[in-house]
């Protein structure tokens, strides 16, 4: 009997708390992990899991949704401390994930501090500190759209852009599952896209979410927001 447990994770970011959501999909055989945290979350992680009686001594597969801070900050030192675990990514994001590109909101902040004028400098500076301390990891397996994970009843690949390109989320097929990753995030009780500034290609985002719509889906985990039960069809067509 496979098994589904997201992880609530708070991350404290000098006095501001953000919330996200590591999920976990286990049965006797594999245990997958989609998306790990931010840097220095690792310890937070493992002390959530062992409350409800996880071993990460179990863990086989980190899937790894995009290249963004809060979704593989910690990853490095995942596969420092579990060596024989499978990293999984789409063919475009492993390339941001293993370094052989640089990330992309790295490019971004790099321009950005060239166009910037001298005040506002600084602060651009502190941003690509912490974009650059992000550890690059090898992926070890990239996947393409619509391929299925054989493990746990089946993890199917959807492609979702727009968020980032080769952003992807994860249907687990047993339970009609959806770990959205950042195409959706949960807040105020219902479905959104991720905040404008957060999507690189906000209309893309959308045509993502429409493509979700088609699946049959009996809950949500977004990244952000947690587990989501409501009336999931009609919201992704409205969005
Ligand atoms: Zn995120």
């Amino acid at each position: 009997m496979t098994k589904i447990i997201p992880l609530k994770l708070d991350y404290d970011n000098n006095g501001r708390i953000f919330t996200v959501y590591p999920t976990l999909i286990f049965d006797e055989r594999d245990m997958v992990m989609i998306d790990c945290g931010y840097p220095k979350t690792f310890d937070k992680i493992h002390e959530l899991a062992s409350e409800k009686g996880i071993d990460f001594a179990f863990l086989t597969k980190i899937i790894v949704t995009h290249n963004d801070i809060d979704h593989m900050g910690a990853l490095g030192q995942f596969k420092r401390s579990y060596p024989s675990i499978e990293i999984i990514a789409s063919h475009l994001q492993a390339q941001y994930i293993s370094g052989e590109q640089t990330a992309i909101r790295l490019q971004l902040a790099q321009h950005a501090y060239q166009q910037a004028e001298d005040h506002k400098r600084n602060q651009i500076q502190k941003l690509i500190d912490i974009l650059n301390s992000v550890e690059s990891v090898t992926v070890d397996r990239r996947v393409s759209d619509q391929e299925v994970i054989d493990v746990c009843g089946g993890l199917k690949i959807i492609y979702t852009p727009g968020h980032l390109p080769g952003h992807i989320s994860v249907y687990h097929m047993e339970s009609r599952t959806l770990i959205a990753g950042d195409a959706l995030v949960s807040e105020f009780g219902k479905l959104e896209l991720a905040h404008p500034k957060s999507n690189l290609d906000g209309a893309q985002a959308r045509i993502s979410a429409h493509l979700l719509s088609e699946l049959d889906i009996d809950t949500v985990i977004c990244y952000h927001g947690g587990p989501y039960a409501g009336n999931i069809k009609e919201e992704l067509e409205s969005l």
